[in-house]
Protein backbone atom coordinates (compact mmCIF):
# COMPACT_ATOMS: atom_id res chain seq x y z
CA UNK A 1 0.00 0.00 0.00
CA UNK A 2 2.84 2.16 0.02
CA UNK A 3 4.87 1.79 -3.73
CA UNK A 4 2.85 4.24 -5.48
CA UNK A 5 -0.13 3.72 -7.45
CA UNK A 6 -1.88 0.93 -5.20
CA UNK A 7 -3.03 3.52 -2.55
CA UNK A 8 -4.66 5.22 -5.27
CA UNK A 9 -6.57 2.28 -6.92
CA UNK A 10 -7.35 1.48 -3.21
CA UNK A 11 -8.84 5.14 -2.64
CA UNK A 12 -11.05 4.51 -6.23
CA UNK A 13 -12.39 1.11 -5.34
CA UNK A 14 -13.17 2.06 -1.85
CA UNK A 15 -14.97 5.38 -3.27
CA UNK A 16 -17.00 3.11 -5.21
CA UNK A 17 -17.70 0.63 -2.48
CA UNK A 18 -18.88 3.09 -0.75
CA UNK A 19 -21.27 4.67 -3.41
CA UNK A 20 -22.84 1.09 -3.33
CA UNK A 21 -22.60 0.57 0.50
CA UNK A 22 -20.08 -2.58 -0.22
CA UNK A 23 -17.10 -0.92 1.66
CA UNK A 24 -16.57 -3.60 4.86
CA UNK A 25 -14.85 -6.38 3.04
CA UNK A 26 -12.35 -3.81 1.40
CA UNK A 27 -12.02 -1.69 4.39
CA UNK A 28 -10.43 -4.94 6.07
CA UNK A 29 -8.65 -5.77 3.52
CA UNK A 30 -7.15 -2.57 2.74
CA UNK A 31 -6.47 -1.44 6.34
CA UNK A 32 -4.63 -4.73 7.39
CA UNK A 33 -1.87 -3.26 4.87
CA UNK A 34 -0.93 -0.29 6.50
CA UNK A 35 -3.77 1.01 8.97
CA UNK A 36 -4.72 3.34 6.52
CA UNK A 37 -2.41 6.40 6.29
CA UNK A 38 -1.66 5.96 2.46
CA UNK A 39 -5.69 4.80 1.80
CA UNK A 40 -6.39 8.98 3.46
CA UNK A 41 -3.64 10.93 1.73
CA UNK A 42 -5.71 9.18 -1.46
CA UNK A 43 -8.95 9.88 -0.68
CA UNK A 44 -8.17 13.03 0.16
CA UNK A 45 -6.32 13.81 -3.30
CA UNK A 46 -8.85 12.33 -5.21
CA UNK A 47 -11.25 13.95 -3.30
CA UNK A 48 -9.67 17.97 -4.15
CA UNK A 49 -9.29 16.55 -7.82
CA UNK A 50 -12.69 16.00 -8.09
CA UNK A 51 -14.01 19.10 -5.97
CA UNK A 52 -11.59 21.17 -8.60
CA UNK A 53 -13.37 19.32 -11.70
CA UNK A 54 -16.76 20.18 -9.76
CA UNK A 55 -16.29 23.71 -9.48
CA UNK A 56 -15.06 23.94 -13.23
CA UNK A 57 -17.75 21.91 -14.52
CA UNK A 58 -20.50 24.47 -12.24
CA UNK A 59 -18.36 27.62 -12.55
CA UNK A 60 -19.40 27.44 -8.40
CA UNK A 61 -17.11 26.81 -5.90
CA UNK A 62 -17.35 23.31 -4.21
CA UNK A 63 -17.54 23.85 -1.09
CA UNK A 64 -17.61 21.36 2.05
CA UNK A 65 -19.24 22.43 5.17
CA UNK A 66 -17.61 22.31 7.93
CA UNK A 67 -19.81 19.74 9.59
CA UNK A 68 -19.03 17.52 7.16
CA UNK A 69 -15.35 16.50 9.03
CA UNK A 70 -17.79 17.06 12.97
CA UNK A 71 -18.74 13.05 12.47
CA UNK A 72 -15.01 12.11 12.95
CA UNK A 73 -15.08 12.18 16.44
CA UNK A 74 -10.94 11.95 17.12
CA UNK A 75 -9.32 15.48 16.91
CA UNK A 76 -5.83 13.57 15.36
CA UNK A 77 -8.00 11.40 12.82
CA UNK A 78 -10.15 14.61 11.64
CA UNK A 79 -7.34 17.10 11.15
CA UNK A 80 -5.59 14.58 9.08
CA UNK A 81 -8.56 14.15 6.64
CA UNK A 82 -8.93 17.49 6.75
CA UNK A 83 -5.18 18.34 5.54
CA UNK A 84 -5.49 15.21 3.35
CA UNK A 85 -8.05 16.87 1.26
CA UNK A 86 -6.46 20.39 1.58
CA UNK A 87 -3.44 19.48 0.49
CA UNK A 88 -1.34 20.01 3.06
CA UNK A 89 1.18 17.77 5.27
CA UNK A 90 -1.17 16.18 7.20
CA UNK A 91 1.56 15.11 10.06
CA UNK A 92 1.00 12.14 12.32
CA UNK A 93 -2.20 9.77 12.18
CA UNK A 94 -3.08 7.95 15.68
CA UNK A 95 -4.06 4.51 13.59
CA UNK A 96 -5.00 3.77 17.48
CA UNK A 97 -9.05 4.37 16.63
CA UNK A 98 -10.04 2.39 13.77
CA UNK A 99 -13.45 3.63 14.16
CA UNK A 100 -12.55 6.96 13.55
CA UNK A 101 -10.15 5.68 10.55
CA UNK A 102 -12.61 4.25 8.65
CA UNK A 103 -15.23 7.27 9.16
CA UNK A 104 -12.52 9.88 8.35
CA UNK A 105 -12.07 7.27 4.86
CA UNK A 106 -15.69 7.61 4.42
CA UNK A 107 -16.38 10.98 4.92
CA UNK A 108 -13.51 11.84 2.06
CA UNK A 109 -15.37 9.13 -0.25
CA UNK A 110 -18.54 10.42 -0.08
CA UNK A 111 -16.90 13.82 -0.46
CA UNK A 112 -15.60 12.45 -3.97
CA UNK A 113 -18.61 11.17 -4.61
CA UNK A 114 -20.65 14.73 -3.88
CA UNK A 115 -18.24 16.68 -6.19
CA UNK A 116 -19.11 13.87 -8.87
CA UNK A 117 -22.72 14.66 -8.48
CA UNK A 118 -22.15 18.18 -8.88
CA UNK A 119 -19.48 17.54 -11.49
CA UNK A 120 -22.01 15.17 -13.36
CA UNK A 121 -19.34 12.33 -13.24
CA UNK A 122 -20.94 9.22 -13.09
CA UNK A 123 -20.44 6.58 -11.31
CA UNK A 124 -19.20 4.64 -14.63
CA UNK A 125 -16.23 7.22 -14.71
CA UNK A 126 -14.82 5.50 -11.25
CA UNK A 127 -15.57 2.05 -12.37
CA UNK A 128 -13.30 3.01 -15.37
CA UNK A 129 -10.86 4.13 -13.61
CA UNK A 130 -10.41 0.91 -11.30
CA UNK A 131 -10.46 -0.73 -14.15
CA UNK A 132 -7.80 1.31 -15.96
CA UNK A 133 -5.76 1.03 -12.45
CA UNK A 134 -5.55 -2.78 -12.78
CA UNK A 135 -4.89 -3.30 -15.92
CA UNK A 136 -2.47 -1.05 -16.33
CA UNK A 137 -0.20 -3.38 -14.20
CA UNK A 138 1.15 -0.70 -11.99
CA UNK A 139 1.41 2.48 -13.89
CA UNK A 140 0.06 5.60 -12.11
CA UNK A 141 -2.87 6.14 -14.35
CA UNK A 142 -5.05 8.12 -13.29
CA UNK A 143 -7.61 10.23 -15.57
CA UNK A 144 -9.08 13.22 -14.86
CA UNK A 145 -12.98 13.21 -16.06
CA UNK A 146 -14.22 15.36 -18.79
CA UNK A 147 -16.95 17.67 -17.24
CA UNK A 148 -18.25 18.34 -20.96
CA UNK A 149 -17.88 15.06 -21.99
CA UNK A 150 -19.99 13.70 -18.87
CA UNK A 151 -22.68 16.39 -18.94
CA UNK A 152 -23.87 14.43 -22.33
CA UNK A 153 -26.88 12.12 -21.64
ZN1 LIG B 1 -11.81 8.02 17.41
Amino acid sequence: MTTGWEAPRAGYLFTLAVASGEEDDLWTAITSADGGHDLLIALGAQARLMARTATTATGKPFVVPASVWECIACPDVRSFAVAAYAGEEPGELSVSCTRCLREAAEVLARLQLAAMDAARVPLAWLAGVCGQLTSAGGSPVTPLPDPGAAVAP
